[in-house]
């Protein structure tokens, strides 16, 4: 469990007497990192983009939500880190709260930094692949305006990487496609076939999955 300090700023925010969601709690597994994505419906619809990092869900709000496109980067803004066990609530915070709305678990599962987390999260630059039941495959996430420290408010971009799950926009919209919550499937859903298009062509270009794997370091083979 994270300590107060890491949660302070996700405790200040909120009146724990008057909003269903968790004050603190949730395991932390550093060999499987939890990811959740709450679709949350506030002033304005957003995706919150969460990362199990450091013994909190690193979070960003994505307006948009994720795009299988790599050239549809979406903005995501930093927010703050609620404790790990926020990963399964869904319900409703209500009006007068912060963050009064809606959320529905989006999509939850497992990701696994491609290069060290801890640096990439302090300099603005996390590689990762995504394991859920929408989310596939190779994503980044880059801070805009440069790298380093001190830019702690700086928007990032949520970008899919070229891959085999990559599609064109004009092909497949995941947020559209696939709106529900999937709060009653598994936590930790294994790679299974990708998402795709009613009418996708031929499969795309990227590289064939025995090239992909032995590109990843060894621990990360199936
Ligand atoms: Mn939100």
């Amino acid at each position: 469990m994270a300590d107060r300090n890491a949660l302070s700023k996700y405790r200040e925010k909120r009146n724990f007497e008057a909003t269903p969601e968790p004050a603190e709690g949730g395991e932390a597994n550093e060999g499987a990192r939890s990811f959740v994505i709450q679709k949350h419906w506030a002033t304005r619809l957003h995706y919150d983009f969460r990362l199990e990092l450091e013994g909190t869900m690193k979070s960003w709000a994505v307006p948009k939500g994720p795009s299988y496109d790599p050239n549809e980067k979406r903005m995501a803004i930093p927010t703050e880190a609620p404790p790990i066990s926020y990963n399964r609530f869904e319900g409703t915070t209500p009006p007068g709260n912060y963050g009064a709305g809606k959320v529905i678990i989006w999509d939850k599962g497992v990701w696994i930094p491609l290069e060290d987390p801890h640096e990439g999260f302090r300099e603005g630059r996390l590689k990762f692949e995504m394991r859920g039941h929408k989310m596939h495959g190779r994503w980044t996430l880059v801070r805009m305006n440069g790298r380093g420290e001190g830019k702690r408010q700086d928007p990032w971009l949520l970008i899919k990487e070229r891959d085999e799950f990559a599609q064109p926009a004009a092909q497949f919209s995941v947020v559209d496609e696939m709106p529900d919550s999937v709060k009653e499937r598994e936590d930790r859903p294994e790679a299974k076939a990708a998402p795709r298009a009613k009418t996708a062509a031929a499969p795309s270009d990227g590289p064939p999955a025995g090239a992909r794997k032995a590109a990843l370091p060894a621990e990360l083979q199936p």
